[in-house]
C-alpha cells in the first residue's frame, strides 16, 4: 500500500511515523525545501493539556468586537471582502454559547491528553532530542480579578481530571525562580504539572531523519496544485513536478488544506489565524526562565528551547499573509523584559509569523469527504503540537478501518459540519 502525504509539518511527518509503523510504503510532499518550516517551525512549544481551552467562549464575541476598534489587542480581527472569513465567524459565534463551549473544551481535551501520551510513547521508542522540558507549564495572572476568572476558566479542566495548582504570587516565584524579582507583576497563578514543552520544529527535523532511515521518501520543494481522480478515488496528486501516483492519501496542508481540498470538492472549515513569535539567545543569562507558561493577561507565551527563549503571542484574523514587521513585536518582547529582565538578550532577535489552521469548533478534522481514498489530518489549530501524536494515530486508526482509541465526536468531516449547524 502506497499512501502519498501531503504536507511535511507536524501532522505530516507524525502521521508518516504511525503509517510506516502499520506497513504503509509512504511518500510526503512539501513545498518548503526542510520539514516543519511553516506553521510547525517556531511555535509556542507548549505541549499544553492544561490549556485546552476552546476560543470560541460566551467571552469571545465580545474580544473579538473590541479587536476592531483597537489596535493594540492580542487578537485581531481585521474585516475582508472574503466569504470563508465570514463563514467561519458565523460558526465561530454559534460556537460561543456555554455549552458548546463545554463540549469543545471536553472534546479538545481528551484528544490533548490522548495525543500527549502517544507523544510520551514516541519519544521514548526514538530518543528524539528536542529540547524538551517535562516539568510542567505556569499560566499567571496579574490581578486577581483575572485570576479568579482563569480559575473559572479551567475549572472545566480541573473536572476532567487534569492536575492543577493554584499559587499565589510566592507560589509562582517558587514554581518558576526566575520570577522572583519581578513576582509583585503576578497576583498568582495555575500550576499544571503534567502540561510539558519543547522545540516542535526540532522535533520534526528529527523524526524524519528516523523516517528515512525506515524508507520513507521526502520530495520537499514540490508543490501540489490539484488532483488526478477517478469516479470516487484519488489516483495522483498533481505537483509543479509532476504527478505521484498513490493507494491512499492523506491531506494535510495546514491552514492551506481547505485551498487544495476544495479541489476535490470539499468544503474545510479551517480558516488561518496569524501568529507572531520570536527567539531570542540566552547562553550566559541566569535569569531564563526554566519552565514554559503564558502571561494571561497580555497573552504572551514563553518557552525555554535550549540555549534560547521564545515568545509567541496574538491571533489575527488577515487571511493568509505572514508578513512581519518589528513594530509588531514590540509588546511581547515589553512583557517578557518585565517578567525575565534578565532572561535573554533582548537585542537579538529572530522574528517569525505564520497561520495557525484553526477550525471553529477548535478541534481539529479526521476521516474523508467523497473520495474514499483521501484523508483528512487537519485544523489542530492553536495546539497542534500539543495534538499532533494524537491526530496521526487516530487517522491511521481510521484508514486501517479501526476505531480510533479515544472518542472522535465532533471531528469527524461531515458529521462535524452536521453537528455545528445543528
Ligand atoms: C505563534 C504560534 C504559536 C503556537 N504555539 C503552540 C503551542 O505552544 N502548542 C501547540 O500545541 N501548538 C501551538 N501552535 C500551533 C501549531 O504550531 C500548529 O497547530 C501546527 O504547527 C500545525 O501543523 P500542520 O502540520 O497542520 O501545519 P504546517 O506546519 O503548516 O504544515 C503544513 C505543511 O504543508 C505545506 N504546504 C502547504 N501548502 C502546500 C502545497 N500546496 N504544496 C506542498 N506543500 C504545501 C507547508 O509547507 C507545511 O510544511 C502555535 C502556532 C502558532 C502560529
Amino acid at each position: 500500500m502506497h499512501t502519498v502525504i501531503l504536507g511535511a509539518g507536524l501532522m505530516g511527518v507524525t502521521t508518516a511515523w504511525e503509517l510506516a509503523k502499520d506497513g504503509h510504503q509512504v511518500t510526503v510532499i512539501d513545498r518548503q525545501p526542510l520539514p516543519a518550516s511553516e506553521t510547525s517551525f517556531a511555535n509556542a512549544g507548549l505541549v499544553a493539556p492544561g490549556h485546552a481551552l476552546t476560543w470560541a467562549s460566551p467571552r469571545a464575541p465580545k474580544i473579538l468586537l473590541r479587536s476592531l476598534f483597537k489596535k493594540d489587542q492580542a487578537l485581531q480581527l481585521k474585516l475582508r471582502a472574503d466569504p470563508r472569513m465570514w463563514s467561519w465567524c458565523i460558526r465561530f459565534l454559534k460556537n460561543c454559547t456555554a455549552d458548546r463551549a463545554r463540549t469543545n473544551t471536553l472534546r479538545k481535551l481528551k484528544l490533548c491528553v490522548y495525543a500527549q501520551q502517544e507523544f510520551q510513547k514516541l519519544v521514548a521508542e526514538t530518543g528524539i532530542e528536542y529540547d524538551g522540558v517535562r516539568k510542567g507549564l505556569l499560566y499567571i495572572y496579574r490581578d486577581e480579578q483575572s485570576l479568579g476568572r482563569g480559575l473559572a476558566n479551567m475549572e472545566i479542566l480541573r473536572g476532567a481530571g487534569q492536575r492543577m495548582e493554584i499559587l499565589d504570587s510566592k507560589g509562582v516565584a517558587r514554581v518558576e525562580p526566575a520570577l522572583e524579582a519581578s513576582r509583585s507583576r503576578a497576583a498568582g497563578g495555575i500550576y499544571c504539572p503534567d502540561d510539558e514543552q519543547g522545540d516542535a520544529n526540532k522535533f520534526a527535523v528529527g523524526l524524519v531523519d528516523r523516517l528515512k532511515t525506515k524508507g520513507v521518501a521526502f520530495r520537499f520543494g514540490t508543490t501540489v496544485t490539484g488532483f488526478e481522480t477517478e469516479g470516487d478515488r484519488v489516483t495522483a496528486v498533481v505537483t509543479d513536478k509532476g504527478s505521484v501516483s498513490g493507494d491512499q492519501f492523506v491531506l494535510a496542508l495546514g491552514s492551506y488544506s481547505p485551498i487544495i481540498g476544495r479541489k476535490l470538492g470539499l468544503a474545510l472549515p479551517v480558516y488561518p489565524v496569524k501568529g507572531y513569535s520570536v527567539t531570542l539567545p540566552t547562553e550566559g543569562r541566569n535569569g531564563t526562565p526554566e519552565i514554559g507558561g503564558v502571561d494571561e493577561n497580555n497573552l504572551v507565551a514563553w518557552c525555554k528551547m535550549g540555549q534560547r527563549l521564545r515568545l509567541t503571542s496574538t491571533a489575527e484574523f488577515s487571511g493568509y499573509d505572514t508578513s512581519h514587521t518589528p513594530a509588531r513585536f514590540a509588546a511581547m518582547l515589553r512583557t517578557a523584559r518585565d517578567l525575565f529582565p534578565q532572561g535573554a538578550e533582548y537585542d537579538r532577535p529572530s522574528y517569525w509569523a505564520c497561520l495557525r489552521p484553526m477550525t471553529p469548533e477548535g478541534t481539529p478534522i479526521f476521516g474523508r469527504g467523497r473520495h474514499r481514498n483521501l484523508w483528512i489530518n487537519t485544523g489542530q489549530g492553536h495546539m497542534g503540537w500539543t495534538m499532533a501524536c494524537g491526530s496521526a494515530r487516530i487517522t491511521a486508526d481510521l484508514m486501517a478501518g479501526r476505531d480510533p482509541e479515544i472518542d472522535t465526536a465532533g471531528m469527524i468531516y461531515g458529521k462535524a459540519a452536521a453537528a455545528a449547524a445543528a
